[in-house]
């Protein structure tokens, strides 16, 4: 096989419009290989299905899987060496608790005790609201749910969120403000049908490698798809673009409502359906016809020609389909801009049909399941928490009061959960399998919260990771290959993981870790029997399916037998749809009935949630909803004393804070340290050569690191988010060079999803070295 590394995408496979795409089995071990076991790969959001190789009870390669759907046997340069993370020396193999200052080691007995007294007491004394817990975008299925009904069922706290806030809240929070209920509606299969994709704020040959290949497939062969990009960097999809839109960042909600305006001025709309399955357009139209190509151009920084030309491209496809990803999710305005790229759609009648559809994509690999699950501040099963017969229904399904489960107010997001970690009012915090002292925006603060005497914090981790050198007790866990469980990617399908190996040392399941903590809380039904009623990953996926019944993410028709052995397979799953489901909403009916809706939606522009009655009046009844806002100035934006816009975003190497990636020995040399990406213009008018040391600075923090020069937009840096400091001598806040790019991101987030805006900050530039 070719050097994943320098060729990351491999040798093409072309395919014509319609026609299926080639198989191609990617494959990486590191010697022979004695069994292959069943999996799929959790560095992205795309769901790669692959065996996984072992020998002498280790994990040695990865094979892509053939059979399955999303990937037909191929494999990234993650999926490829990022296995290797789990081989690595510095694995946590006991658990920690701090004694006199220092984390040292203990038994499992101790560990728990101590989270399980501190819990207890601060629920005699202070309730179920000092208590907090932080997940992940990396847990299974299995592991969420079980968490899900301890938090919100046992414990009865409100303060459950997953890192899935910074990746796909708005994702999800878009499909419930336009269709009412959270679900992709296409399937990647999609791509062989389109004949236009849109590409907003993703670039998709970087962050889901296999999904560019599947593009870049279609790109080669007969009839390619013509394509508009709207990316301040000049990304590989761009190169390939028909019409490039470089934006200045926070302008995404101006461009998007221009396109809208280029299609109705120019009676691009699919009236037919515009009349009988949405409502809004009259105040859509009124909104956007503010959007001239002229004013955009203005506001974005792009030419008004190619804004009208992206507008003809939209206007004249017969089968489009809309990527959207971090930049607009992780923007200002996320949400309204995320709602404007459903509108494109709608406007032009392109949902429910092959090739012709909207994928909001995540950015973690499990983040959908946070959301179904009721992990990521949503109510298990796509429950609405405002529906009292939604409530209802998951009180008889566990078998407590409905008074028990917190719907007194929205689920607390994860911003809010560490003010009230900073306030004092949350005193134990709980952080699986994720390292806020590195993702979350503003570090310096983030750091002083979970530094905080007052706070117990307790951190569930297969390594130090830096949020774990600040916590009371840390929890050694199994992490993927060690365990076997479920998961479900961006365009829903569910794959299962095997265990292949045995975990090393005492590390435990996160499932069979929240298991224990419920035993020893004693948690109990109404009918005095134990809570959770499951023991193993099997039994609490037969749960979970019961769970979702009825629900838009029915999984009942899904067993871990029916995954064994074939493809991935998309949920809605169930007697209707035995195979699954490639594309939601075919019948061109929406889950916007208020007995079913996830949500009774937001004010784009203030977020403020409407109610039942409010929702009822909008009458939407099964029709999905135009909605868009005007745009607004970010809250920063490059001025005289901080001149650059900043994005920070990632690379093809790296997944998230790199605590598995970096230890993967190919991808960390292939991308070892942080960069500062600059224009050619910008890097001439201060003096910079490739690789110089610069120094960057916002409000909030600095970050130093080499200058890579690049065709990104004149004005903007870009410094990829990976970077912390388990793995250089020097720390951030001590001493030494700062390189997290969240040393400089602000403390704001996004009115209706609450998604922080870890892309829109102002600094500026200065040479050092
Ligand atoms: S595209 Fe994503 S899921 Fe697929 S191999 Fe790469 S990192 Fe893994």
């Amino acid at each position: 096989m070719a050097d994943r590394i320098t060729d990351p995408w491999g040798a093409r496979t072309p395919y014509p419009q319609g026609g299926d795409w080639p198989i191609r089995v990617d494959e990486h071990s590191d010697g022979p290989v004695d069994r292959w076991v069943q999996s799929a790969c959790v560095l992205c959001s795309h769901g790669c299905a692959l065996d996984i190789g072992v020998r002498d009870g280790r994990i040695v390669g990865v094979r892509g899987r053939a059979v399955d759907r999303v990937n037909h046997g191929r494999l990234g340069p993650k999926g490829l060496y990022g296995w290797q993370a789990n081989n690595s020396s510095d694995r946590l193999l006991r658990p920690l608790v701090r004694r006199d200052g220092e984390l040292r080691e203990a038994s499992w007995e101790e560990a728990m005790d101590l989270v399980v007294e501190r819990t207890r007491g601060l629920l005699g004394i202070r309730g179920s609201g000092a208590l907090g817990f932080y997940t992940s975008g990396q847990l299974f299925l299995e592991d969420y749910y079980t968490l899900a009904l301890i938090a919100r069922g046992g414990l009865g706290t409100n303060h459950l969120d997953g890192n899935t806030r910074l990746c796909t809240a708005t994702a999800g929070q878009s499909l419930k403000e336009t269709f009412g209920c959270d679900g992709q509606p296409s399937g990647i299969h999609d791509i062989e049908y389109c004949d236009t994709i849109l590409h907003l704020g993703i670039n998709t040959a970087e962050t889901q490698t296999v999904l560019w290949m599947h593009e870049l497939d279609r790109l080669r062969g007969p009839n390619p798809p013509r394509s508009v990009v709207v990316d301040p960097r000049e990304t590989e999809s761009a190169r390939e673009a028909q019409v490039h839109l470089a934006i200045v960042p926070g302008t995404n909600l101006a461009v998007l409502n221009g396109l809208a305006q280029q299609l109705i001025a120019n009676d691009r709309l699919d009236l037919a359906f515009l009349e009988n399955h949405t409502i809004g357009f009259d105040a859509l139209e009124r909104t956007v016809s503010a959007y001239t190509p002229e004013r955009v151009a203005d506001i974005c920084g792009v030419s008004a020609n190619d804004v009208r030309r992206a507008g003809e491209i939209i206007g004249e496809a017969e089968h489009l389909l809309t990527f959207v990803l971090q930049g607009v999710y992780q923007s200002h305005q996320a949400t309204a801009s995320a709602c404007a790229a459903n509108n494109l759609n709608l406007l032009r009648g392109m949902i429910g049909k092959p090739g012709a559809g909207i994928l909001q994509m995540n950015g973690q690999p499990t983040a959908q399941n946070t959301r179904e699950t009721g992990c990521n501040g949503d109510l298990p099963g796509f429950r609405n928490w405002q529906n009292e017969a939604h409530v209802a229904q998951l009180a008889r399904l566990w078998n407590v009061d409905p008074l028990q489960i917190p719907h007194w107010g929205p689920p607390t997001h994860a911003m809010e959960i560490f003010r009230y970690a900073e306030q004092g009012s949350i005193q134990l915090l709980w952080v699986a399998g994720t390292n806020p002292a590195v993702s979350l925006p503003d570090l310096r603060r983030v750091r002083s919260i979970l530094s905080r005497e007052e706070l117990f914090l307790v951190v569930s981790d297969a390594f130090l990771t830096e949020t774990a050198q600040l916590a009371d007790v840390v929890l050694p866990v199994a992490i993927w290959g060690e365990k076997t469980g479920t998961f479900t990617n961006t365009d829903r399908t569910v794959h299962l993981s095997e265990r292949a190996v045995e975990p090393p040392g005492e590390a435990r399941s996160d499932m069979e870790i929240f298991l224990d903590f419920a035993r020893r809380l004693d948690l109990r039904d109404k009918d005095g029997e134990p809570l959770v009623k499951w023991s193993t990953p099997d039994e609490c996926f037969e749960a979970w399916k019961e769970c979702t019944r009825g629900r838009p993410c029915d999984y009942t028709g899904l067993t871990y037998e029916k995954l064994r052995g074939s493809s991935g397979v998309q949920w809605p799953c169930n007697d209707e749809m035995p195979d699954g489901t490639e594309r939601l909403y075919e019948s061109l009916s929406f889950p916007t009935f208020p007995e079913i809706c996830e949500d009774y939606g937001h004010d784009l522009q203030t977020g403020a949630a409407f109610s039942e009655a409010d929702f009822k009046a909008l009458n939407p009844q099964g029709r999905a909803i135009l909605k868009t806002t005007k745009w607004t100035l970010p809250h920063e934006w490059a001025g005289n004393e901080y001149p650059f816009d900043l994005a920070t975003g990632r690379t093809i190497y790296h997944f998230h804070t790199r605590t598995k990636t970096g230890r993967a020995p190919e991808l960390q040399a292939a991308a070892p340290d942080a960069w500062v990406e600059l224009s050619a213009q910008d890097a001439e008018r201060l003096g910079v050569a490739e690789g110089d040391m610069l120094r960057v600075s916002s409000l909030r923090g600095s970050v130093e690191a080499p200058a890579r020069i690049s065709h990104i937009r004149p004005g903007l840096v870009f410094i990829p988010f990976h970077y912390g400091y388990w793995d250089v001598a020097d720390h951030a806040g001590h001493d030494g060079r700062p390189r997290a790019a969240n040393e400089l991101t602000l403390t704001i987030w996004d009115p209706v999803s609450k998604q922080p805006q870890l892309k829109t900050a102002a600094v500026k530039v200065e040479r050092v070295g």
